[in-house]
């Protein structure tokens, strides 16, 4: 049995032919999470998943968009019966979109009170220099048992890391996270029960060109030799910590 490799952030519609994207990554038979960034965009991305084995979709509304597209909110809400998948969502507290930041701190509360209202959601989540402000949040509207985060590209402190840890959060790693040292010693710091995968494709690139997800086996190639172990062992880790934040359901991780 071949373990499976896992993309759990990437952006598959912002590829230049969406529909080849989904199926490419089908094809390759990686189990693959593909965010949006508008809650307009959800019926087209949900549609490309249909008869999909590998492929789903997350419902989001990125913290970049918000100062623009906060009016989206109420559609957000209303396909969020339509998937367990949310994202992506979150705080980008950089200088590009400081002037949005108390917006996008309402709209991430209200996503989160939302989630953890309907329960069994899981949440791939942004959080470029907010990781304070996003675990606070994620402790206050987002209680224990009622659905998972992961955090995308996590780049906070090591005590932040361990305060989402105690929070109960998964995080997905890329590459490019581990091309520096700081990233890499934080990446270190991550419990093996706790790392999924990703490629955030298309921002990413590997050998000048943009990823997609098969280029995530490079993380996990990445990740085995930072921690020491197989490359198989590392895919296997992987693969059971998807089954766990699953629970089993959906997405099914076999053979
Ligand atoms: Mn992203």
């Amino acid at each position: 049995m071949k373990t499976a490799l896992i993309d759990f952030h990437c952006h598959l519609d912002l590829f230049l032919d969406p529909a080849s994207a989904f199926s490419d990554a089908e094809a390759a038979g990686i189990y693959t999470l593909s965010v949006t960034t508008t809650p307009k965009a959800w019926p087209g991305n949900r549609d490309l998943t249909q008869g999909k084995r590998h492929v789903r979709a997350a419902l989001g509304l990125h913290p970049q968009l918000v100062a623009g597209r906060a009016t989206e909110l109420k559609l957000w809400e209303e396909f969020l019966p339509q998937t367990r998948y949310v994202g992506e969502v979150g705080i980008d507290a950089g200088p590009r979109h400081y002037r949005s930041l108390d917006l996008q701190q309402q709209v991430f509360a209200h996503v989160l009170q939302k989630c953890a209202a309907a329960g069994g959601k899981i949440l791939t989540v942004h959080s470029v220099r907010s990781a304070k402000i996003v675990l606070d949040q994620i402790e206050t509207h987002f209680s224990r048992g009622e659905g998972q985060v992961v955090l995308h590209w996590f780049s906070g402190s090591k005590s932040e890391l361990r305060r989402a840890v105690d929070l109960n959060c998964y995080f997905s790693i890329n590459a490019a996270m581990m091309s520096h040292e700081r990233g890499r010693s934080l990446v270190e710091a991550v419990p093996s029960d706790r790392l999924l995968t990703e490629t955030d494709a298309p921002f990413t690139s590997f050998n000048n060109r943009p990823t997609a997800p098969p280029d995530v086996r490079n993380t996990v190639k990445a990740l085995a030799a930072l921690r020491r172990v197989g490359f198989e062992e590392m895919a296997r880790a992987i693969e059971s910590n998807l089954r766990t934040v699953l629970r089993g359901a959906d997405l099914p991780v076999q053979d």
